[in-house]
């Protein structure tokens, strides 16, 4: 598995010869000199193929919008074989030639299926969130697919929102660097290779704060908290050079998304000069009616374009309405060739005008899909995704032992793969942690499974069948969680314990007085306090993905040692949501058990405020002991370094990985500064018995943030420092920045 990861950057590099055209500039205006309006206006326009809205007239008429030479981008059409019959049916009818280009949420993974993003993040290690998209890129290159619309970057903060499960989590600093490395697994060196694919970051901006958690919902919030916490993870996006952006449906203080200019003319092509062009979310510009921010379809149109969004995703309103908008003099020539132009680039830069069946190969489609090493990095990154909440001793299980597995989710390969996979039929290509385990535990009777109970119903028969079986064994191992589609777009809770009548099942084991060990499934945080009091061990392992099964059965019978670390807090109840570790303080802070007069006056009166796990949160099934904090100097100047280092030692009884995470806290500023913000972080491998020191460096740089006056430096003072394990445990020290 090291191995793996040591040569993984050469696994996937291919070469191609695409045919030799005229450089981008040059290819690019010769060819729109010679377009239509018309043309033009159609390189604007995506379609669906999969019968659903479909455009302005609904139903499969993509085929004769094709025909018409209406359509620049076809969504949701896949595979060698339809891509290139659309395709043809595009180039033999239209007089210049120019080649669809086909979109699919590839999200974490095409057809071998990584853990979700929010799992895949708990690896805190980029090299996987990379690796898994160059998987990705790869296989669905292979099939014709062209561009996905991942990654989706949205800090998100409250779990209740589904789509928790598709993003990095709550912290920006995290969230940037996954950012970054997943555009670049996408999109490669080189976008003409035949296993690179566009990457489009989603969904511009702030999705993530929809209120109540209520996907869609309203967001509203200071310039500030956007640029300081939601918008870095999208301009790291652009560092990396990706191709494309997403608007998002939601508005922003009064404006929707797709209508802002100042959010994709002002900031993304103006301040970040982003050049690459802006798709909608699906029928997003139709949405600006609803909204109350557009009196109808033309005018809708009218603002999106002026806004800044160059590509239609399934709407047709460009389609049916840009060319009366020119004439009425509402939208210029110019906004709509610089929309032209941003698309025919991204079609250049992927080859499609030196050969438009470049990724229409069969053979190479049969090869690539389902590769052993695609598969072998899957496992790897759901080994590495692994977060173990609780244990008293009872993990890792030994062979030895008598083990009833118990659960709705422990013979699934369905939900086991998560929302948003883009397999097609999904039954038979996961293995299941009962699989698994039935390859790994040879001997006869030492595990049994049982569902026991549905997640939502139970036959008694069922559940007395699976208690018997329990009643017999030396531990159980109940596999429960949400259903995949419980997560993702649309699916947001108002309560987010273990669904349906799984805890009274769990109740009943608990009744056995045998240790049991808790796998949960799931995309978002749960609240668990009552999971944390009464199980012997908790080990979270999101929907694991294609290999999920084996990784469980490795990680549990302790192949593998978890070494995730929490994306997101965990509450205690979801009274307490949002709840996240870089909050502010108030004038009253919660003091904790320090000061009781004061700690009354900062809390819920039924709730502690402290998280149940916190952000960074994750044990190991050995233990690691951080000392020697030490900083180079304690003070900072302003064009200066610091270095900050510590030791941390394996003292258990087991090789294991650490996140090693690295904290500031600005004490004072023109404006106030939260508790403490992830600043650096460095995965270690720690043989038993062994201790290392772990460096981290800053600068002032680092400690920018928006002013009073909304320019973004650093302020001299005093800070804090925090090395440890998580967000809520570690050493700490103090230096001065002077300026
Ligand atoms: C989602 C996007 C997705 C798009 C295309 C939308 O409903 O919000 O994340 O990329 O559909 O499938």
């Amino acid at each position: 598995i090291f191995l793996l990861l040591a040569c993984s950057a050469s696994i996937y590099a291919q070469k191609t010869k695409p045919a030799k055209i005229k450089p981008r500039n040059e290819f690019v205006s010769e060819l729109m000199a010679k377009m239509t309006i018309d043309e033009k206006i159609a390189q604007l326009v995506q379609f669906t193929a999969d019968g659903t809205v479909t455009g302005p007239k609904g139903g499969d008429n993509f085929i004769d919008e094709i025909k018409k030479g209406n359509v620049g981008s076809i969504l949701n059409a896949t595979g060698v074989e339809y891509t290139r019959k659309l395709q043809k049916l595009n180039l033999d009818n239209s007089r210049l030639k120019i080649p669809l280009l086909f979109g699919y949420d590839v999200i974490h993974g095409y057809r071998t299926i990584f853990p979700i993003t929010l799992g895949e993040t708990a690896s805190w290690d980029l090299d996987i969130a990379k690796r898994s998209s160059e998987v990705a890129a790869a296989e669905a290159a292979a099939s014709g697919v062209h561009w996905t619309f991942a990654p989706m970057v949205d800090i998100a903060r409250d779990p209740r929102w589904g789509r928790v499960s598709e993003g990095a989590g709550e912290d920006t600093y995290l969230g940037s660097k996954m950012a970054f490395a997943r555009v670049k697994g996408f999109q490669g060196e080189d976008l003409m290779a035949t296993n690179t694919i566009l990457a489009c970051t989603k969904h511009f901006a702030a999705y993530g704060a929809a209120e109540a958690g209520r996907d869609y919902n309203t967001v509203d919030m200071s310039e500030r908290v956007l640029r300081e916490t939601y918008l870095p993870p999208f301009k790291a996006t652009v560092d990396a050079g990706v191709a494309t952006f997403m608007t998002s449906f939601n508005e922003i203080a009064g404006v929707p998304a797709t209508g802002s200019k100042f959010l994709l003319r002002d900031i993304l092509k103006g301040e970040w000069k982003f050049n690459g062009f802006v798709v909608t979310d699906y029928t997003a510009i139709n949405e600006l009616i609803p909204h109350g921010f557009a009196k109808d379809s033309a005018n809708a149109g009218e603002l999106s374009l002026k806004a800044g969004v160059d590509m239609d995703m399934v709407g047709g309103i460009y389609l049916k309405n840009l060319k009366k908008l020119l004439n009425q003099g509402k939208v210029t020539q110019a906004q709509i060739d610089d929309a032209c132009r941003r698309i025919l680039e991204a079609k250049y830069d992927l080859g499609l005008f030196h050969d438009p069946y470049l990724y229409n190969d069969e053979k190479r489609e049969k090869s690539t899909i389902y590769k052993k090493e695609f598969l072998d990095a899957a496992l790897y990154a759901a080994n590495k995704s692994m977060v173990l909440l609780k244990n008293n001793g009872t993990l890792p299980l030994r062979k030895e032992q008598k083990i009833a597995f118990v659960g709705p989710l422990v013979g699934d390969d369905w939900n086991i793969i998560g929302s948003w996979a883009a397999t097609g039929d999904r039954t038979g290509y996961a293995t299941s942690i009962q699989e698994a385990v039935n390859k790994m535990i040879t001997e006869k009777g030492k595990v049994t499974f049982d569902k026991g109970v549905e997640i939502v119903d139970a036959r008694k028969d069922m559940m007395q069948k699976a208690l018997d079986n329990a009643r017999n064994s030396d531990v159980i191992v109940a596999v429960m969680g949400e259903f995949e589609n419980m997560t993702g777009e649309a699916a947001s809770r108002t309560n987010i314990d273990l669904p349906g009548i799984q805890k009274e099942f769990l109740a009943e084991l608990k009744k056995l007085g045998k240790p049991i060990v808790l796998v949960l499934m799931n995309g978002r945080p749960l609240t668990l306090s009552w999971e944390n009091d009464n199980m012997d061990a908790i080990l979270e392992v999101w929907y694991p993905g294609t290999m999920g099964g084996e990784a469980v059965a490795q990680t549990l019978y302790g192949i593998n040692n978890p070494s995730g670390k929490l994306p997101m807090t965990f509450p205690r109840s979801v009274g307490q949501v949002p709840i996240y570790y870089n909050h502010k303080n108030t004038g009253r802070p919660y003091l904790g058990a320090k000061d009781p007069e004061q700690k009354y006056k900062s809390r819920y009166i039924d709730s502690d405020n402290s998280p149940l796990y916190p952000f960074g949160y994750g044990l190991s099934y050995t233990k690691f002991e951080y000392s020697n904090l030490k900083l180079s100097s304690n003070t900072l100047n302003a064009n200066g370094k610091l270095k900050i280092s510590v030791d941390v030692a394996n003292t258990g009884n087991y090789d294991g990985e650490e996140v090693v995470q690295f904290y500031v806290k600005d004490v004072v500023g023109s404006v106030t500064r939260p508790v403490k913000e992830l600043k650096g972080f460095k995965k270690l491998l720690l043989k038993k018995g062994t201790k290392q020191t772990v460096e981290f460096e800053i600068s002032s740089d680092d400690l920018r943030f928006y002013n009073i006056d909304m320019k973004f430096v650093a302020e001299p003072g005093d800070f804090e420092v925090f090395v440890g394990g998580s967000s809520a445990t570690g050493l700490n020290d103090k230096f001065v920045l002077v300026m």
